[in-house]
């Protein structure tokens, strides 16, 4: 097992995770891009948004209702946040388990790409 995220969830890297269900985990980015920057991912070891089956695509709106729960305990549902979830090459995704950035706490750039 060398997924990075798989690891996390398996505790065997050390990370803040800051949520946990039988589906769902979070913890705040090593190397975060805002005061707020959260990793929303699924325990299962899905690596990308294109291996997302039919029946797995639920676990998408848990992730969303997650993130919302976790911006309004930041404090940031105020003042606003931004969900980003990469996908392939020219989208920047690096780590290859499906996963979901909630940024916030300062105001983000207009530019998304
Ligand atoms: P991606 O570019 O794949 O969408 O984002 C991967 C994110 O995972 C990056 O923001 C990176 O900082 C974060 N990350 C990579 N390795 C680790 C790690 O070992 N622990 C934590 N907490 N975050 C990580
Ligand atoms: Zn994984």
């Amino acid at each position: 097992m060398d997924c990075i995220f798989c690891q996390i969830v398996a505790g065997k890297i050390p990370s803040e995770i800051i949520y946990q269900d039988e589906e769902v985990i979070a913890f705040r980015d090593i190397n975060p891009q805002a005061p707020t920057h959260l990793i929303i991912i699924p325990r299962k070891h899905i690596p990308s948004l294109a291996e997302l089956s039919p029946a797995e695509l639920p676990l998408i709106g848990r992730m969303v209702a997650v993130a919302h729960k976790l911006a309004r305990e930041e404090g940031i549902t105020e003042t606003g946040y931004r969900l980003v979830v990469n996908y392939g090459e020219w989208g920047g995704q690096i780590v290859p388990h499906l996963h979901m950035h909630l940024l916030g706490g300062k105001r983000l750039s207009a530019k998304l790409g």
